[in-house]
């Protein structure tokens, strides 16, 4: 037979290891089940945690189901609050045999007393936390807990069983004896971190525990662990935050105060996690979600020379120019003590607007921005969690706008790299990459085709020689420009040296490339002309169509033929080779 999973309060003892008995009695409506065991040992038998006045009838008729209650000699206390101790004059009546103890330790004892019991204590100090039943022992560890600095746990090595008090305790909203899956982690959560000082002093009370051969963890609250959950639920509470009624005082909701603590956790491990804005922003949206309708996470911040950028979803969280409200105007221009977040009810709903400061300055550095679905009110939890994660929410703005600083700087570096300086065309290294890049589509037959212009301009050399260097360079400038704005946007057009260019048209064949490049020809002559002085030049043209699987020399080669052809012919003139 099974052990039930909700056993009602009629049910009987429960056997949940070897002669370790579930003798307590769940109360309705009640979220702190309180659990009582019975270690059956003969007439050595222990009673751990006996309860309250309230269930103590119901546990003394499951102990008498088991074995005479004359058999306990041992009525363990792990702490002496009234859910554990409260019954304890009730069986100072009831027990007749003169060997009869309070086991405890020294702290609870101090309190225990004022039970008034005749009962003499076993203090378990005194006992090298060890009780020998008589071949079998119980080891006793000490575990302090936040309400209690001597809270102690009991571990039966004969069963593996670990009889811990208010340790791995929940809140069960429906009883369950026995923890069914990974859930039950969701009912120590907040259990936990509320009852938890800190994490230290709980990772010192696991670190204890690390050395006990752990098969079945039987807490007074709550559900009994099974083997298989013990060692995931273990590894969760290492990770815990506690101290949570730290955070709010006169807040006795601790399911929320665990949200805002799970919340504030998630906030900060997004902030760890993701090294770019773009990853920070939404991951922080998510992890408010349980707290505060937030619909868009944006920023707004000043760059070096003063300009405001935002720093939005829409642009990545990269930033673009955008001037911003005068109520976040006004927080940018703020120095010290102003709020942790600010209210703002505009057309387009209600924001929260949180001033980003450096550490240790006084002024406001950029503006965190969330946007809410509804109009709901900022309680202090919140104002908390958004002032302790306001710290590094600045850094992780700040080092963004380095980023962006360092990506514009690439973007320029590149565009430097891959452009001639003078007429702003690309150049002849950025030729051969683009070129592998054309060619490979026009092969797979993804363009009807390829051509290529030479162009070389008419006596260009007349020009320097006549009206100056200088004068050249504006002509050149000037014919590029023509090149530039005559061709579309997926062509290329390319400054080969001198004031020869090469245009490459996607998507024409040689027919359409000639009638192209007769349209720039027209096109500088045309313009050219109207200069003030007198340097009205022409440019000759030879055009070639790419054979698929051609090379780049190969077609340079024959559309410079048909250049050379041009000059031949008598300059200004397109031909085609
Ligand atoms: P053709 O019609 O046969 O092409 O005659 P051309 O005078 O244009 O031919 P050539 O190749 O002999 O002369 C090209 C001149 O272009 C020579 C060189 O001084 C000039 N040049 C090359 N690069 C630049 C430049 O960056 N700026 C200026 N101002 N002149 C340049
Ligand atoms: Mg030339
Ligand atoms: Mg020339």
């Amino acid at each position: 037979m099974g052990p039930p999973l909700t056993p009602r309060p009629e049910d009987g003892p429960v056997e949940i290891a070897d002669r370790v008995w579930w003798v307590g009695h769940l109360l309705p409506d009640d979220v702190f089940q309180c659990h009582v065991y019975l270690v059956e040992h003969a007439d050595q038998s222990v009673l751990i945690d006996p309860g309250s006045v309230l269930t103590f009838p119901s546990t003394v008729r499951k102990i008498e189901k088991v074995i005479p209650f004359d058999h306990i000699r041992y009525f363990l206390c792990s702490h002496q609050d009234p859910d554990i101790g409260a019954a304890l004059p009730q069986i100072d009546q009831m027990v007749t045999r003169p060997d009869a103890c309070l086991v405890t330790d020294w702290r609870s004892a101090a309190l225990l007393k004022h039970y008034g019991t005749n009962l003499p204590f076993w203090l378990v100090d005194s006992h090298d936390w060890q009780l020998d039943l008589g071949g079998r022992v119980l080891d006793f560890l000490l575990t302090p807990y936040l309400h209690f600095a001597g809270a102690f746990v009991t571990f039966d090595s004969a069963t593996g069983t670990l009889f811990s008090s208010d340790l791995f305790g929940g809140f069960t909203k429906e009883p369950r004896l026995f923890a069914e899956d990974f859930e039950y982690f969701e009912a120590i959560r907040p259990f936990h971190e509320h009852y938890m000082p800190s994490r230290d002093i709980l990772g010192h009370t696991l670190r204890k525990l690390d050395r006990l051969d752990l098969k079945l963890i039987a807490p007074q609250h709550g559900s009994i662990i099974p083997r298989q959950l013990i060692r995931p639920i273990i590894a969760r509470l290492r990770d815990l935050e506690c101290g949570l009624y730290l955070k709010v005082e006169n807040d006795t909701d601790i399911e929320r105060l665990s949200r805002v603590n799970t919340a504030l956790r998630d906030a900060l491990k997004a902030l760890v996690l993701h090294r770019q804005l773009g990853g920070v922003a939404p991951a922080l949206v998510e992890a408010f979600r349980p707290l505060l309708p937030v619909t868009l996470l944006d920023f707004y911040v000043l760059d070096e020379t003063g300009g405001p950028i935002h720093l939005a979803l829409r642009n990545d969280y990269r930033g673009a120019a955008r001037p911003p409200g005068p109520e976040i105007c006004q927080l940018l221009d703020s120095r010290g003590g102003a709020d942790s977040v600010v209210i703002h009810d505009g057309p387009a709903g209600r924001r929260l607007l949180v001033p980003l400061r450096p550490p240790s300055a006084d002024y406001v550095y950029a503006v965190a921005v969330l946007h809410l679905a509804d109009p709901v009110d900022v309680g202090p939890e919140i104002r908390n969690v958004l002032a302790e994660i306001a710290p590094p929410l600045q850094v992780a703005v700040e080092s963004e706008l380095m980023y962006r600083a360092l990506d514009l700087k690439r973007v320029e570096m590149y565009q430097r790299s891959i452009r001639d300086p003078l007429t702003g065309l690309h150049n002849r290294g950025y030729l051969e990459d683009a070129v592998d890049r054309l060619f490979a589509i026009h092969d797979r037959g993804a363009t009807p085709g390829i051509a290529v212009a030479m162009v070389d301009i008419d006596h260009f050399k007349r020009v320097n020689d006549t009206l100056g260097h200088a004068r050249g360079d504006v002509v050149l400038r000037e014919v590029a420009d023509v090149l530039a704005d005559g061709t579309r946007r997926g062509d290329l057009a390319v400054r080969l040296g001198g004031e020869e260019f090469a245009i490459f048209f996607v998507g024409l064949t040689g027919g359409g490339a000639v009638e192209a490049a007769e349209r720039l020809r027209a096109e500088c002559s045309r313009r050219t002309s109207k200069a003030p002085e007198s340097t009205h030049v022409t440019i000759s043209v030879g055009v070639a169509e790419r054979q698929r699987g051609e090379a780049l020399p190969q077609v340079l080669r024959r559309a410079d033929s048909a250049l050379y052809a041009a000059k031949a012919g008598g300059r200004d003139r397109v031909c085609r080779g």
